[in-house]
């Protein structure tokens, strides 16, 4: 959005604005602190900070906050072991890599642990490595 576009909003949302979005009390020239760039709410002097220049609301502050926790608590979560060692396996002993990665992918499926990633790695190696096994049983019966 350019600079006019985004004035002329702003001046359109506070021509309309007639309480602030987080507290609700009335908005009088002498209270509002402007429009928040997150998410675009006409907030009063007590709920809006400015932030590098720019108007940030409380309640997107306390969004952003729990978006940067949960960023965080992710990076956090635990390696499936079934994945890793499926995966391992998959090139070891691939019947032992196929159940270990079919569990891995189970086990990963709500993206509480990693691992999901290398656990389908794993289950294409093992499926790979079982067709090889597969045709080579067959090409040795024939001779
Ligand atoms: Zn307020
Ligand atoms: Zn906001």
């Amino acid at each position: 959005m350019g600079y006019w576009e985004e004035k002329r909003e702003y001046e359109e949302r506070l021509a309309e604005a007639e309480f602030c979005s987080v507290c609700g009390r009335k908005l009088t020239k002498e209270n509002v602190k402007g429009m928040c760039i997150e998410c675009k709410n006409i907030v009063c002097n007590k709920c809006g900070s400015l932030k590098k220049g720019k108007i940030i609301c409380s309640d997107c502050i306390e969004d952003i906050k729990e978006r940067e926790y949960k960023e965080k608590h992710k990076d956090k979560r635990k390696w499936n072991t079934f994945s890793i060692c499926g995966f391992f396996l998959s090139f070891l002993f691939f019947p032992l890599g196929l159940i270990f990665s079919i569990i891995a992918i189970n086990q990963t499926k709500t993206e509480e642990q990693k691992g999901r990633g290398l656990a389908i790695a794993g289950l294409i190696i093992s499926i790979f490595y079982l067709f090889i096994f597969l045709f080579l049983l067959k090409f040795t019966r024939f001779f």
